[in-house]
């Protein structure tokens, strides 16, 4: 996709995975065609930014060289399946989702019709990890059930709320696949089931599914998780921890990678796993070695204290990088940093124009980009659509970190 900084490949990860030498090749990518920025996604991807014209086919080509290309060269926009980065790892877990997200990727790029879905169609699959990002909306998902057999699923909404049905966890690819075919037969216009579903209820869109399932509305006893949740965590795996960490604003410089698959190699077990909350999840840490290996990945630039005000930020390209752009985002959001101390508010998402790139969800705060590089300032409430209830309009980033670290603005 062509930007203001130059072209961004992005490079869709199954399950977020990435190997230490997977991440090599894309350092060694990003270095060579592009301008060596990296940028990690809401949905567990990874974006290499700058990308020169003239380096594109050698670029593509060494991706798909590492492992990191779709099954079929036309199939690579419907690998969306989500799933939490601890998944196999994560003590709460139910169920191990990544065979079963490898599974599905598998139907999703080998089923023909399903590459008519629309690139921002996406599967959710919950193991019932306590390190799950359940906040962000998807066509579909599934979540696992207490003792592993069965998954709940639900359409157009987030895991482990409003469940419309339960189906063996040996039965879930049958039903995602009658799913899409249902949709894609009736979609019509649609390019997303809550499209569709505001014109037909999901009991009446069901009630034509050719697919058993048993009408159970389960409830769910760990709510979602608020927050980010960087720092060091317990594996299922005696003897070893893994640790989350955060990529300020987003991104990543190759040789944050590069130290990231060093890392990984040495204190780990060669795998880096990509996370919803743009950041990356090292596992399998000696729990003896977890304090040299934090104070690694600290000294690699990366977040670990989920109180740091960049932890609790979100921006797009912004001015920088984005023709759409009506402020520096990621610039301002540096800057509002230093405004905002460890008890500020929540979540601030600096939005450089309403498409609202950077995040999949509305955050509690949110300062979106007005002509001029001036910023309205909103706050998410129940009942109010869009970005919220506009607190201050037209401020400059430090009256908006002035109105922020002031504790609740009105
Ligand atoms: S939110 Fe707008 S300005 Fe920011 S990256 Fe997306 S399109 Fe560009």
């Amino acid at each position: 996709m062509p930007a203001k900084d130059g072209g961004i490949c992005r490079v869709k990860l199954p399950g977020g995975l990435l190997t230490s030498a997977q991440a090599r090749a894309v350092v060694a990518t990003a270095r060579t065609h592009a301008s060596g920025v990296l940028e990690l996604t809401n949905r567990s991807n990874l974006q290499i930014r700058g990308v020169r014209e003239e380096c594109q086919g050698a670029l593509v080509q060494q991706l798909l060289d590492a492992g990191l290309g779709p099954r079929h060269a036309d199939a690579d926009d419907v690998r969306n399946v989500l799933i939490s980065p601890a998944a196999g790892r994560d003590p709460a877990a139910h169920l191990d989702t990544r065979p079963l997200a490898e599974r599905l990727l598998a139907l999703l790029q080998d089923v023909p019709a399903f590459r008519d879905l629309s690139p921002k169609f996406a599967v959710q699959l919950d193991g019932g990890e306590s390190l799950a990002m359940l906040e962000h909306p998807h066509d579909i998902w599934l979540s696992a059930l207490p003792g592993g057999t069965q998954m709940a699923f639900g359409l157009a909404g987030c895991p482990r709320g409003g469940a419309l049905g339960v189906v063996a966890v040996d039965q879930a690819v049958q039903l995602v696949e009658a799913l899409l075919h249902l949709f894609l037969d009736l979609a019509g216009e649609h390019s997303r089931l809550r499209q569709l579903l505001a014109e037909l209820p999901a009991q009446a869109f069901l009630a034509r599914l050719p697919f058993d399932f048993q009408p159970e509305t389960p409830c769910f006893a760990s709510p979602a998780l608020e927050g980010t949740p960087l720092g060091m965590h317990a594996q299922g795996q005696p003897g070893q921890v893994m640790l989350l960490a955060g990529a300020p604003l987003g991104r990543l410089y190759a040789e944050q990678l590069q130290a990231l698959a060093d890392l990984a190699d040495a204190e780990g077990s060669g795998e880096l796993r990509l996370t919803p909350w743009q950041g990356v999840l090292l596992p399998d840490v000696a729990t003896d070695r977890q304090s040299i290996v934090a104070q690694a990945v600290s000294d690699i630039g990366l977040l670990l204290d989920a109180c740091a005000p960049l932890a609790r930020m979100l921006a797009c390209s912004g001015t920088a990088g984005c023709a759409k752009g009506a402020a520096d985002t990621k610039a301002d959001a540096l800057r509002l940093a230093d405004h905002l101390g460890p008890h500020g508010p929540a979540q601030v998402h600096l939005c450089g124009c309403p498409r609202s790139c950077a995040a999949a969800h509305i955050a509690p705060y949110t300062l979106l980009a007005q002509p001029g590089g001036r910023y309205d300032l909103y706050r998410r409430e129940q009942g109010q659509a869009g970005f919220g209830r506009l607190l201050a309009a037209s401020l400059d980033i430090d009256q908006a970190g002035e109105h922020l670290a002031a504790g609740t603005p009105e």
